[in-house]
């Protein structure tokens, strides 16, 4: 039996695929992207989270802490604290522990046109894991949200187990890809095009970063790259989040954004896809 690590399970999301939804949230991502708002789904293992923003310093933490120089993950600070500031991100779980919390609300979500989605972090880093859980529930609607960064063997396993994948196309430019997000998107533009030409519903997702993925290039690259696909349910554009860093102090790094401007508003181009018969909303 396969184990996974989750960070959180959302119930009752209305923005993760069609209906009231499960969404699973899985660690681990190979991408750096400079604007991520969820650092503790970057890294693949359980990790301490604090919000020290909130912190009155009683030090009852400290006090029985075995190990302060290098937290063990030992969870003994956590209900001492008089502000439940602590917590520890990342639960380790089988497929079946998993199934069994998700079939507890499921009749509420199925009654809602809704299911489970599975998101990260990355999802495809727990191809394993995620596999055995999807082949567990063959009754219950599937979506993913992914960056489509996998091999094809492993995208395609997962693929055709699902309902619904929800992929982002961050930039297109291979090189430029690789400048900002720190690895090449050879691999995201092949499952891309498998899902172009493939039988299943998809929604492709792009963060809107100021002067790098909402340039007039990149537009116009992606919508024409998603000309003519069959099953494209629609574009779907998220703006920059300006509070993306609000979670780096809880697991001890700083917040840099690089390769851009974070006060900056992104431009937003509805039309382009919609000249192209592409539906095209902002999130
Ligand atoms: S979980 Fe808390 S008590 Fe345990 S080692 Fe880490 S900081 Fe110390
Ligand atoms: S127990 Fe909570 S409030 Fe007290 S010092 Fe630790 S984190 Fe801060």
């Amino acid at each position: 039996m396969k184990s996974g690590i989750i960070f959180d399970i959302k119930q009752f999301a209305v923005f993760d695929g069609p209906g009231m939804r499960e969404t699973i949230f899985l660690k681990g991502c190979p991408l750096h992207c400079p604007w991520c708002h969820n650092p503790e789904g970057q890294i693949a293992d359980p990790m301490l989270m604090v919000s020290y923003a909130a912190c009155i310093h009683c030090e009852r933490c400290s006090a029985v802490c075995p190990s302060p120089d290098d937290c063990i993950l030992c969870g003994r600070c956590i209900p001492e604290c008089p502000l439940g500031l602590r917590r520890i991100a990342g639960e380790v779980i089988t497929a079946q522990e998993l199934e069994k919390r998700i079939r507890k609300d499921i009749d509420i979500y199925k009654e809602n046109g809704g299911g489970i989605t599975l998101s990260g972090g990355e999802p495809l880093m727990q191809h394993d894991f995620i596999i055995e859980f999807l082949d567990r529930i063959p009754d219950i609607h599937k979506a993913i949200e992914t960056s489509g960064y996998a091999s094809p063997e492993v995208y395609d396993a997962v693929y055709s187990r699902l309902d619904l994948i929800i992929q982002d196309i961050k930039i297109f430019d291979t090189h430029e890809h690789e400048r900002i997000i720190g690895a090449d998107n050879t691999m995201i533009l092949r499952n891309a095009e498998k899902l172009k030409h493939g039988d299943k519903p998809f929604i492709i997702r792009i963060p809107l970063i100021p002067g790098i993925t909402d340039t007039e290039k990149n537009y116009s690259q992606i919508s024409s790259f998603l000309q003519g696909s069959r099953n494209l349910m629609r574009v779907e554009l998220l703006p920059y989040v300006k509070a993306a860093g609000a979670k780096y102090q809880m697991v001890g790094r700083k917040y840099e954004p690089v390769f851009f401007n974070p006060e900056q508003d992104p431009v937003i181009n509805t039309e382009i896809f919609e000249k192209r018969n592409m539906r095209c909303i902002v999130l």
